[in-house]
């Protein structure tokens, strides 16, 4: 049996990661779920799954966790410090699907045991690409890409090599907002923010849609992966969302990776790994759909793709900076304190005022520089969303 973990096991790409374990019973051995504030939802999944160990992030919250555990067998642990220890555990194979910046440090740790990573925490590879890369290679432990995108350009790339390889294109729905206007986005809510027109997700990932701040973690987060050159990455609206990315090769071939919008397909393909199973998706009828659309995104709209490329211009600490930045103007947008355009005002604001900073330049990439920049990042976001105040 196949030793598995999942972080994060309470969010979207948790329980779909889940749904595919759980058709294949006997299949797996579960090590750990973990999740944050849904404790009954992590408490029944590590019951039925028979887990070693269930962990929630909020310390507060380990009575309860126990309380819904009794009598099943499943240890319970709480807290950020127990949710890496649970990456200590020996598994095969360790999905990577906790939000946030709060992602990395489990996700290290896996790698630093050997494991297989199932990365669905994006910000694991803006914040610390070079580091985590740096961790696989040298622990022996492998990445697998579960972003749908990366995922596709991973399939798209099998039997190739890099230096045939001239560019790389990732296309993003345009989210909630693709066609409004500047001055109807000024006004957007959370709410209307958190409507995907296609893919059912978190509520972070679904307004960072809306905003192209996702898409351009995800330019960063291929620069970082297949270790391109930024210039190579290129971003198109596709609002069907079925294409979801294009190797474009020397000889002017164009690989496109199409399937339906449903995350249960990178999973999958993560999970079973170099083999290609039987997966519970919907089979596309070409015919039916008819049109594939694409368009260029527009600049204006969306600065956060500028952004994107500015970040890899700087290079070293300057993703912490960014994630970190769009993670705390986030915080601000959903809490109504900015609006939605605001957030790419802040985060610019934040890079201008640490990038050009000589002590991050200078700064090696270790777990606490990183941590560290975080900090400051967040910090510097609070003053600048205060300033505006
Ligand atoms: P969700 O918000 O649905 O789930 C997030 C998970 O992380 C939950 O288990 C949540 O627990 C847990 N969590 C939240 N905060 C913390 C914390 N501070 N420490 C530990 N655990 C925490 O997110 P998604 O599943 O949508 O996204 C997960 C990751 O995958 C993100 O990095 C996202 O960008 C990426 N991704 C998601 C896609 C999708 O389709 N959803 C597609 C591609 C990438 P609880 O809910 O119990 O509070
Ligand atoms: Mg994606």
């Amino acid at each position: 049996m196949r030793k598995v973990s999942i972080f994060g096991a309470t969010g979207s790409i948790g329980q779909n990661t889940i749904d595919l374990i759980a058709r294949e019973p006997g299949a797996y051995d579960v090590v750990a779920l973990t999740g944050g504030q849904n404790i009954a939802r992590l408490a029944a999944d590590a019951r039925r799954l028979n887990a070693q160990i269930a962990v929630t992030a909020d310390e507060s919250r380990l009575g309860e966790l126990r309380e819904a555990l009794a009598g099943s067998g499943v240890e319970a642990a709480a807290g950020t410090r127990a949710i890496v220890e649970a990456a200590t555990r020996p598994a095969d194979w360790v999905m990577s699907a906790i939000v946030g910046a709060a992602g990395l440090a489990p996700g290290m740790k896996a790698l630093e045991q050997g494991a297989t990573l199932a990365l669905a925490n994006k910000e694991s590879l803006v914040t610390a690409g070079e580091l985590i890369m740096r961790t696989a290679r040298q622990h022996g432990g492998r990445i697998l890409p579960v972003d749908s995108e990366h995922s596709a350009v991973f399939q798209g790339l099998v039997g190739e090599d890099m230096s045939a390889v001239e560019r790389i294109i990732i296309t993003a729905s345009g989210g909630a907002f693709r066609d409004w206007s500047l001055q109807e986005m000024a006004r957007a809510t959370p709410e209307q923010a958190a409507k995907h027109p296609n893919w059912d997700m978190g509520l972070r990932i679904t307004i960072d849609s809306a905003s192209m701040f996702n898409k351009a973690l995800e330019v960063i987060e291929t620069k970082e992966f297949f270790g391109c050159p930024h210039s190579m990455i290129e971003v198109l609206v596709h609002p069907e969302s079925m294409v979801h990315a294009l190797v474009g090769f020397k000889d002017g071939a164009l690989m496109a990776h199409v399937g339906p919008p449903d995350m249960r397909h990178a999973i999958g393909y993560a999970l079973h790994w170099p083999d290609r199973r039987k997966l519970p998706v919907e089979r596309l009828d070409l015919a039916k759909i008819g049109t594939f659309t694409f368009r260029q995104p527009d600049p204006v709209r969306y600065p956060a793709l500028r952004l994107a490329h500015e970040v890899l211009e700087a290079g070293g600490l300057a993703g912490a900076v960014f994630n970190a930045a769009k993670e705390t103007a986030l915080d601000g947008f959903l809490a109504r304190r900015i609006g939605f355009l605001q957030m790419a005002e802040v985060v610019e604001e934040v890079l201008e005022r640490l990038v050009a900073s000589q002590c991050l330049k200078n700064a090696e990439m270790t777990l606490d520089t990183v941590q560290e920049t975080d900090h400051l990042a967040r910090k510097t976001a609070q003053e600048v969303m205060a300033e505006q105040d």
